[in-house]
């Protein structure tokens, strides 16, 4: 597996496994089995998956040594803040069974960010965050969030996918020496990408679906993955992506897919930053 150094030298997988969207208990467990049994070490949860207890029971029951896997998790919205961050922390490690994790991040980039940071800081000298970064960061949060604290991002996740590519983005955090990573590297299966005219017709010179040549469309841009899915034969075949190389022209030939927007939300519609806010708690 190809890895990334991150800005304080932790090692982190450049493709990992999501669990978004797969809350039933022992659904999320056999997935992450699945996932382990195949070849990935990196598990991305988060708190607001609901799924924390199964990820956590799923990689005791791998027998794979807790420091052969690198465990994300994230901290949602309804804890920001000093001693909420600190209280949510704990909250994950308990439901994971761990008492360390390789990466924890903010989840959504509104409220008392400065105070979660703050803690997360603390968290992370004293080795019970190994790295710390965000989620959801436009280069204006992300810059706020650098020069108002000690500790750089060591990541941001943020939707990138071929109808988002982000290349801007890609070079602010780039030039700031945070980590891309790519939420939703098949932007869930909108506008047809694993269909798409494109994707196809590039994965047939290399007799690999559109599925695969995403995700290596994304690994050669340096952009780390952690694509999802419930279906083992899929969980392999999107870790089967290192056993080719993308020509110049056919990544470039993926930029004309880029339609340089959302295929979710904007974090910037001030609606959406009302809504969240909503479920801040304290
Ligand atoms: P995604 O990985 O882009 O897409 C998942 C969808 O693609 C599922 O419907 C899955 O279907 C399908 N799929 C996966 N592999 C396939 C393949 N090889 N062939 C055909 N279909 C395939 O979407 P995502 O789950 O939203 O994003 C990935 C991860 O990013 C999440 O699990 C989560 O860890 C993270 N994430 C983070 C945020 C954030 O705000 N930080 C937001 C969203 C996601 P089946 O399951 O039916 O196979």
């Amino acid at each position: 597996m190809k890895i990334v150094v991150l800005n304080n030298c932790v090692k982190m997988p450049i493709l990992g496994y999501g669990v978004y969207q797969i809350a039933a208990y022992y659904e999320c467990k056999r997935c992450v089995l699945d996932a382990i049994d195949v070849g990935y070490r990196s598990i991305d949860t988060a708190a607001a998956y609901q799924n924390e207890e199964a990820v956590g029971a799923a990689i005791i029951e791998s027998g794979v040594d807790r420091k052969e896997i690198f465990l994300t998790s994230k901290l949602w919205i309804s804890h920001v803040g000093y001693e909420a961050t600190k209280k949510a922390v704990e909250e994950s490690l308990n439901k994971l069974q761990t008492d360390y994790l390789d990466l924890y991040l903010i989840h959504q980039p509104f409220g008392d960010v400065h105070g979660s940071w703050r803690a997360m800081e603390k968290l992370y000298h004293d080795g019970t965050l190994k790295a710390i970064g965000v989620s959801n960061f436009h280069p204006d949060r992300v810059m706020d969030l650098i020069v108002n604290n000690e500790v750089v991002p060591a990541v941001n996740q943020i939707e990138t996918h071929p109808f988002y590519q982000r290349y801007e983005d890609q070079r602010f955090l780039e030039e700031n020496d945070v980590q891309h990573e790519s939420w939703a590297p098949f932007a869930e299966g909108k506008n047809n990408t694993f269909s798409n005219e494109l994707l196809v017709s590039i994965g047939e010179k290399y007799n690999k679906s559109a599925a695969q040549i995403v995700l290596r469309w994304l690994i050669q841009r340096g952009v780390v993955v952690i694509p999802k899915t419930v279906h083992k034969e899929r969980i392999k075949e999107n870790i089967e992506v290192f056993d080719f190389e993308l020509s110049d022209g056919d990544m470039e030939s993926i930029q004309s897919l880029d339609t340089s927007k959302s295929q979710f939300f904007s974090h910037r519609d001030p609606e959406i930053i009302q809504w969240f806010s909503e479920r801040i708690e304290n």
